[in-house]
């Protein structure tokens, strides 16, 4: 390795430069690794957050369109007036795409 100080190379195993007598550069390969290993570990963190957060979400996903398909049939069912049946169709709707936004999700599609 070539001195930080005075610019001589020097063995890789050495401690002290031959030329100006100062510290070398103490093992540097152990401190790239260490910095990767952080990096990972920042990584990791990262996922640990993010998991409760996407099962919230698939569960929220997969409520919606039950709750729809219901409000759906309920509003259909008691739907005497035209603008009931929109809201009911509307519900339908609504959960086809609770649905389909579901299986995206999960990696089903
Ligand atoms: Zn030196």
């Amino acid at each position: 390795m070539f001195c930080p100080k005075c610019g001589s190379l020097n063995p890789d195993d050495a401690k002290f430069c031959g030329n100006c007598s100062s510290q070398l550069a103490v093992e540097p390969v152990t401190d790239t690794v260490r910095k990767v290993e952080e990096i990972v570990d920042i990584n990791q963190d990262q996922e640990a957050i993010s998991t409760p957060l996407k099962y919230s979400v698939a569960i929220a996903a997969l409520l919606f369109p039950i709750i729809g398909v219901v409000m759906g049939i309920m509003y259909l069912a008691q739907g005497e007036t035209e603008s009931k049946k929109e809201v009911g169709k509307f519900w339908l709707i609504a959960s086809a795409v609770g649905v389909i936004l579901y299986l995206m999700m999960t990696g089903s599609i």
